[in-house]
């Protein structure tokens, strides 16, 4: 009998309570709902503005071209070590490589002097590529104190002597 008396007086209490209380956890649900849709759409906002950004800056996406193509090795495909210039005969110009050894400069070098074509340089939109059977495997940037910092700087290597 106690316990029956003490529930329907907890029942009696809360009913009171418990409709303002719900009416305002729907108000701070909706504020909730709307607040993280409004903070999406400004993520959505940023990231889609910085993505365009992106685009426009030339210079970007030739540095990541660089970078990413600078860490394989065009020979032997291990983790690229040294960077250096090497002359094209043909081209009459140097270009900057990065390969894992000197040996691999050395294939590529004999390839360009031999004009075999297993390795050689294309240009495509101001932008010389090292090309190996066909396949374009590295941006090789015109050889400059300026260019080998800056490869040397992304692809982590160093300057061969
Ligand atoms: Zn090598």
């Amino acid at each position: 009998m106690n316990i029956n008396t003490n529930d329907l007086h907890l029942e009696i209490d809360e009913s009171p309570l418990s409709s303002p209380l719900n009416d305002n956890n729907n108000e701070s649900n909706i504020i909730l709902i709307l607040g993280t849709i409004f903070v999406l759409f400004i993520i959505y906002y940023v990231y889609n503005n910085s993505e365009k950004s992106n685009e426009n800056f030339e210079n970007k996406n030739i540095l990541q071209l660089i970078q990413e193509t600078h860490q394989l090795c065009p020979v032997m495909k291990h983790k690229t070590q040294l960077s250096t210039c090497i002359h094209h005969p043909k081209l009459n110009k140097a270009f900057i490589i990065s390969t894992c050894c000197k040996n691999c400069i050395q294939t590529i070098q004999e390839s360009f002097n031999n004009e075999s074509n297993e390795y050689t340089i294309i240009e495509k939109d101001n932008i010389f590529i090292l090309v190996h059977d066909n396949k374009e495997v590295q941006v090789t940037p015109v050889c400059s104190e300026e260019n080998i910092k800056l490869v040397i700087h992304l692809a982590k290597t160093k300057l061969m002597d």
